[in-house]
């Protein structure tokens, strides 16, 4: 297998697209999108095969310091309208970390983001003039990847136990260390730099190479959508479930390597799974071997990068991979047609996350989204406090007609257009157009909050009963 990179599906797309012209490594790039995206997805999307996370912790090692990292705006640009992300620079401290818990945790309350953050920069702070990762800091980092569910308990790192502490939301880190800073993490508690992926950034030196698709952006908005509205948990298919086995029987041969730095490797596994459930995420699919695959090759090549950073054997440590490689590859079996995740199945480590407060609470959610503002017409009826702002939640396929009272079924209206569309005045295309059925003119689209994700079984529902019922009236007219 080599130490090829697989860019898989609509991230994979979008490094191929955009590192070139960007100046950087389309496999940074892809990493870094991996990272990202999986700290976007993460309070929506739970993986069957471990309680509920999928976020992926990184490390680019720098072995050139750039003087401003092009990765992070790079992302920023391409991701952010897409799949908004919290992101804190250089939170190198326990009161900081606590500090950016908060500040997610206030955005959340506030309708204006997920209980989710991406850690960029640099963990290290310069103590004497020598950098370390600071022990206060190790305690909340290992409870963000562990859950509160499996408080770490060994190391010497102290921290405050998880009754004691807000749980954090889900976090994912993008660390861009330079080599320098980075060297100081093997003097350091060597359980919290199992929890990263580290890789050393490639010279720039890439021949083009043609993205399967250029329609990334397309399927990475829809995947975000589908991932907020239906909460989707993800299974593993068989052919995926017999790869993760091989790679976890293999995860133990890493004490063989008889060498404390082998502790870098010894998540391989959890690593592997968390990349494999975020690519399936970002295609909207269950894991399949190809996810299992595509992640394997990126942890491949951070198994390489790390033994050649800490300066190991790395003939030992390369006897295993190839072993695993090939073991893969006898393991490897066709798969068919990718499986769309369709049913928003209950998710079973639910009660251990920190959901959005409002998450089952769709009435909560529009007011929240949409500040009293019709959808329709834009109109907001404000009122002395405390009511503030009035508005009122429509169901598209109406209550009578078994609609359900979920985000997808229900729009902010105007009393004036919410009286509209529910006696057949106005219709919904399956564009979100509005359809004055009186005159028949067409108007704007709906205004759409970009979380919102509209059901069009809805919007056909409600536009058939009205067609249905304009026909027995006609009838009756020429009759
Ligand atoms: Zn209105």
């Amino acid at each position: 297998m080599g130490d090829d990179i697989t860019y898989r599906g609509p991230l994979g797309s979008l490094a191929l697209a955009e590192a070139g012209a960007a100046g950087v490594d389309p496999a940074d790039l892809y990493l870094a999108a991996v990272s990202w995206w999986s700290a976007a997805v993460a309070p929506a999307v739970s993986l069957s095969a471990w309680p509920g996370l999928t976020t992926v912790w990184t490390a680019l090692v720098h072995r050139n310091t750039p003087e401003a990292d092009p990765l992070l705006p790079l992302l920023q640009r391409l991701l952010d309208g897409i799949s908004p992300l919290a992101v804190h620079a250089d939170v190198t401290t326990e009161r900081q970390f606590d500090a950016a818990t908060h500040a997610t945790q206030r955005a959340v309350n506030a309708g204006k983001g997920t209980s989710s953050m991406l850690l960029t920069g640099s963990p290290f702070t310069t103590n004497r003039g020598r950098p370390n990762l600071s022990w206060t800091l190790q305690g909340p980092l290992r409870l963000a990847w562990e859950r509160e569910h499996m408080p770490p308990t060994r190391g010497k790192a102290r921290f405050r136990g998880p009754s004691e502490r807000l749980a954090p939301p889900d976090v994912a880190s993008l660390w861009t260390p330079s080599i320098a800073e980075w060297e100081g993490f093997q003097a350091t508690d060597a359980a919290t730099y199992s929890r990263v992926l580290h890789f050393s950034t490639r010279p720039v030196d890439i021949p083009p190479i043609s993205p399967e698709s250029d329609t990334w952006q397309d399927e990475l908005a829809l995947a975000y959508a589908w991932a907020f509205n239906t909460r989707p948990f993800l299974r593993f298919s068989k052919q995926a479930l017999r790869l993760r086995k091989v790679i976890r029987r293999v995860d133990g041969r890493w004490d063989e390597l008889a060498d404390p730095h082998a502790d870098f490797f010894v998540r391989i596994d959890d690593h592997v799974v968390r990349i494999a459930g975020t690519l399936a995420a970002s295609e909207r699919t269950t894991v399949a071997s190809a996810h299992v695959e595509a992640a394997w090759n990126l942890a491949r090549r951070a198994v390489r990068d790390t033994s050649h950073l800490i300066g190991m054997d790395t003939d030992m440590v390369n006897e295993i991979v190839d072993d695993l490689d090939r073991k893969l590859l006898d393991g490897a079996e066709p798969e068919g047609e990718l499986e769309r995740v369709k049913s928003n199945m209950p998710n079973p480590y639910s009660y251990t996350r920190w959901k959005e407060p409002s998450g089952d609470n769709a009435v909560r959610k529009l007011k929240l989204w949409y500040r009293g503002r019709c959808q329709m017409c834009g109109t907001v009826l404000a009122l002395p406090s405390p009511r503030d702002r009035y508005s009122e939640a429509a169901h598209i396929q109406a209550r009578e007609d078994n609609g359900p009272d979920v985000i997808e079924n229900l729009l902010c209206l105007c009393p004036n257009c919410h009286v509209l569309f529910d006696a057949g005045g106005r219709v919904l295309t399956d564009d979100l157009a509005v359809i004055d059925t009186v005159s028949g003119d067409a108007g704007r689209r709906l205004h759409l909050h970009r979380w919102h994700f509209i059901d069009l079984q809805y919007v056909r529902h409600h536009r058939e009963r009205w067609r249905s019922w304009q026909e027995p009236a006609t009838e009756s007219i020429s009759s």
